[in-house]
C-alpha cells in the first residue's frame, strides 16, 4: 500500500525507488517533527541498506518538491514535517524539546494587518515560540529549607558597604 508521502511523490513526478519508498513511509508515520538522524534510524531499521546520505538527499528533494517543510526549532538540527499538515505554528518547550502545534485566528488577523500596513499581501509566515512550562504552585516540589544562603543574603544586606542594587536572587529563578 502506498503511504501518503509516497502518493504525493508520485503525483509530483518523483521516481520511487525502494529506498525512497521506505523513507516516504517513515515520514508518513512520523507523528512529531523528526530530524534526519531520526529518519535515518527509523528507515535503516526497515532497510539496512539505506544510508544517512540517501536520507539527506531524499529529504532535500522532497523539500524542493514542496512535500516536506523544513523547520528550525533551535539545537542546530533541521526538522521536517509534511506540508500537507497545513498551516500551524509551534511552541517549543526549551526544557524537554517537546513541540506543541497550535493555530490562532487572532494572531493570523494581526499578522495580515501588519503586512497590509506595510503594503503587502501576506503569503506565508512562521511563528516559533520557545517557552518554559509554568508549573502550578501546588505541583511544585516544596523547596527544602535552606537557612544558609538566606542568612548569607541577609548578612550581605546588613553590611553598610553592600550595594543596594544587589538584591537576593528570587527563588523563582532557580529552575
Ligand atoms: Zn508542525
Amino acid at each position: 500500500m502506498q503511504s501518503r508521502i509516497e502518493r504525493l511523490c508520485v503525483e509530483r513526478g518523483l521516481k520511487m525507488t525502494g529506498q525512497r519508498r521506505v523513507i516516504a513511509r517513515v515520514l508518513s508515520d512520523a507523528a512529531d517533527h523528526p530530524d534526519v538522524e531520526e529518519l535515518y534510524r527509523l528507515a535503516a531499521a526497515l532497510d539496512s541498506r539505506i544510508s544517512i546520505a540517501t536520507v539527506y538527499r531524499t529529504v532535500r528533494l522532497l523539500e524542493e518538491k514542496g512535500i516536506l517543510e523544513r523547520r528550525d526549532f533551535g539545537g542546530g538540527r533541521a526538522r521536517y514535517e509534511p506540508t500537507e499538515h497545513g498551516q500551524h505554528h509551534h511552541l517549543i518547550d526549551v526544557e524537554t524539546g517537546r513541540v506543541i502545534e497550535f493555530g490562532d485566528a487572532e494572531h493570523e488577523q494581526l499578522i495580515r494587518a501588519i503586512a497590509a500596513r506595510l503594503g503587502f499581501d501576506l503569503v506565508s509566515h512562521r511563528l516559533e515560540l520557545f517557552g518554559r512550562r509554568v508549573v502550578p504552585a501546588e505541583a511544585r516540589p516544596r523547596p527544602a529549607p535552606e537557612p544558609r544562603p538566606r542568612t548569607a543574603a541577609r548578612a550581605r544586606q546588613a553590611e553598610p558597604d553592600a550595594a543596594p542594587a544587589a538584591a537576593p536572587a528570587a527563588p523563582a529563578a532557580a529552575s
